[in-house]
């Protein structure tokens, strides 16, 4: 049963109620009662009966206190935004599609000086807000913090707490350099420039991790009910198995979920081949679960580059995948294994990723590429439906939350996390399918209302709990810093681009015994490379050493040899 510290009673009368496990595709007309931020009742008839001035059982002698027409109308379960980031919510835009790697160095925190703290507000709430105004009702930020401040901790959750969302919040760590975790990075930058090299997110300096992470858990876990709190190691290799350990150990005496990027792109997967080749094969799901994390409250986010056997061990032991497809095609980072997933009984939740990688926190986006992707090798018709889709970004994201059964559905008991969407919008116009239309046509223009804890958050496309204006007025002062640096960093990281290309291209040439992209991608790294960027590439490097293999070898060598490993290895969905 969720909790709440909402006190009011609200009747949204006359809506369509989307039920999961009733007709998704014409939700038959409902009320719904909400009564102190739970979910009291569901069902047709509620107005009517109040309007003749019955007494209701739920509702006893309390008074409704705001009533929500919701005629020609759908209310839907919130969506649960299951993998996010806040921490470059103001980055959006900034970036054309490049691969992860690079993207790490111009994006993330590590690259940039240490923030305000009035920026850090700011960017959780225009994040938080755009994901209300798009129907998200909770958002699983894995945020980093760096260098670590306490106050700007406090500062991301007071702005959730403010704005309203629920929030599962995971602080991003690693206690591994980040460069050492890139295949080939520290092998190709010369020692001079290694300094410029950063992960997602880099070791906190002077700070005891284990305790800090207690310390979080143990002053900020009942902050709020709407606010709660997961472990986030940025990813299995960029942690020792020391510290794993601990956390596994922590997950499990105070319940917490543990959020992780797993095998994201083709590079964090030859990484693993390479450092865990001896204890674990060179899967990183085997090193999870030498380490006591693979278990029911793991999320492993993404999940591309996924074998087999893998899958097999994540469904044996209830593990959760999170599917990031606007990212992931973002950062060129290749295709999940959809069908897969679903074949061998894992029901995936979705996530946006970060603002500066997806670059939108929009589910309709989410939904519609999920449904859809597995068509790059899958002709023929299957799933995901629809309603698989909805209800992957609902009910799938309550369990990575660690909410199953609190979040997701619109059931009696439930927290009222819901949204309105009008069906007069020319999306539902004519209303065929609620749940092929939510997920093929919508893109998030009908989200009128947006209820969070039985509390109205969004009304009439606006926030209620923020002053947007002033919020908008604030980011446009903050930015002139932040653009700054933004240009600071991309001349740096462009600086370093010869040597992350060529790291690019010798984790191309590594046999990692799977490929996800359609047909065989491993020609272009080759075919397009320009002569123009190899000019570049000896005049950066002047050692004439570079690219050693590989440029003295005909493409169509080059191309032959990588086009039977894809063809022999391929997973496809
Ligand atoms: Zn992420």
């Amino acid at each position: 049963m969720a909790t709440s510290t909402t006190r009011s009673v609200i009747l949204v009368k006359n809506g369509r109620v989307y039920d999961h496990a009733g007709d998704v595709h014409l939700p038959p007309v409902a009320d719904l009662l909400i009564v102190d931020g739970i979910i009291a009742a569901a069902r047709a008839g509620i107005a009517a009966a109040v309007g003749r001035g019955e007494t209701l059982a739920e509702l006893g002698t309390r008074a409704i206190d705001q009533t929500i027409d919701a005629t020609d109308k759908l209310l839907m379960p919130g969506f649960v935004n299951a993998h996010y980031h806040s921490h470059d919510v103001l980055l959006k835009g900034c970036f054309e599609t490049i691969p992860l790697e690079l993207w790490l160095l111009s994006a993330l925190p590590p690259s940039y000086p240490k923030r305000s703290t009035a920026e850090i507000r700011a960017r959780t709430l225009v994040g938080a807000l755009e994901c209300l105004r798009s129907g998200m009702t909770t958002v699983q930020d894995l945020a980093t913090i760096y260098p670590f401040d306490e106050g700007h901790l406090e500062a991301i959750l007071q702005a959730y707490e403010d704005i309203g969302i629920r929030c599962v919040f995971a602080l991003q760590f690693t206690d591994t350099a980040g460069a050492k975790s890139i295949p080939f990075w520290e092998e190709v930058v010369p020692a001079e420039r290694r300094g410029a090299l950063a992960g997602a997110v880099e070791p906190f300096q002077g700070v005891d991790l284990p305790k800090l992470l207690r310390d979080i858990v143990t002053s900020q876990r009942r902050r709020h009910p709407r606010i709660a709190l997961a472990l986030g190691p940025t990813s299995p290799e960029r942690c020792t198995p020391a510290l794993l350990q601990d956390l596994a150990e922590l997950s499990d005496t105070e319940k917490l979920p543990v959020y992780t990027h797993l095998y994201e792109s083709r590079a964090m997967t030859l990484i693993a081949r390479q450092t865990h080749a001896a204890e674990d094969g060179g899967s990183l799901i085997s090193y999870l679960k030498r380490v006591g994390l693979l278990t029911p409250r793991m999320n492993l986010a993404h999940s591309v580059w996924m074998l087999p056997a893998e899958i097999d061990s994540i469904a044996e032991a209830g593990a959760h995948v999170v599917l990031n497809p606007v990212g992931n095609l973002k950062t060129r980072s290749g295709v999940a294994p959809i069908r897969t997933y679903l074949r061998k009984g894992l029901r995936p939740a979705l996530g946006c990723d970060n603002c500066s990688c997806s670059d939108a926190q929009n589910m309709f986006q989410s939904m519609k590429l999920f449904a859809g992707l597995a068509a790059v090798s899958q002709p023929e018709p299957g799933p995901p439906t629809a309603a698989d889709a909805i209800w992957s970004a609902t009910v799938g994201g309550a369990r990575t939350a660690g909410l199953e059964g609190q979040i997701g559905a619109l059931q009696p008991g439930m927290a009222a996390d819901l949204s309105i969407i009008d069906l007069t919008d020319p999306s539902f116009v004519p209303l065929n399918s609620v749940a092929r239309q939510i997920v093929f046509t919508e893109a998030g223009r009908g989200v009128e209302t947006v209820i969070v804890d039985g509390r109205v958050v969004i009304a009439d496309r606006k926030v209620t709990t923020i002053d947007e204006r002033a919020l908008r007025e604030e980011v446009a002062d903050l930015m002139k810093v932040l653009r700054r640096d933004v240009e600071a960093v991309t001349r740096r990281t462009n600086a370093m681009l010869p040597y992350l290309m060529e790291a690019q291209r010798k984790t191309w040439q590594v046999d990692i015994g799977l490929n996800r992209y359609v047909g065989n991608a491993t020609t272009e790294i080759f075919s397009l490379a320009p002569a123009r960027f190899f000019a570049r590439f000896r005049s950066a490097r002047g050692n004439g050493k570079s690219l050693r293999g590989v440029r003295k070898r005909p493409c169509w060598t080059a191309i032959g040899e990588l086009d039977t490993v894809g063809q022999a290895r391929i997973d496809w969905v």
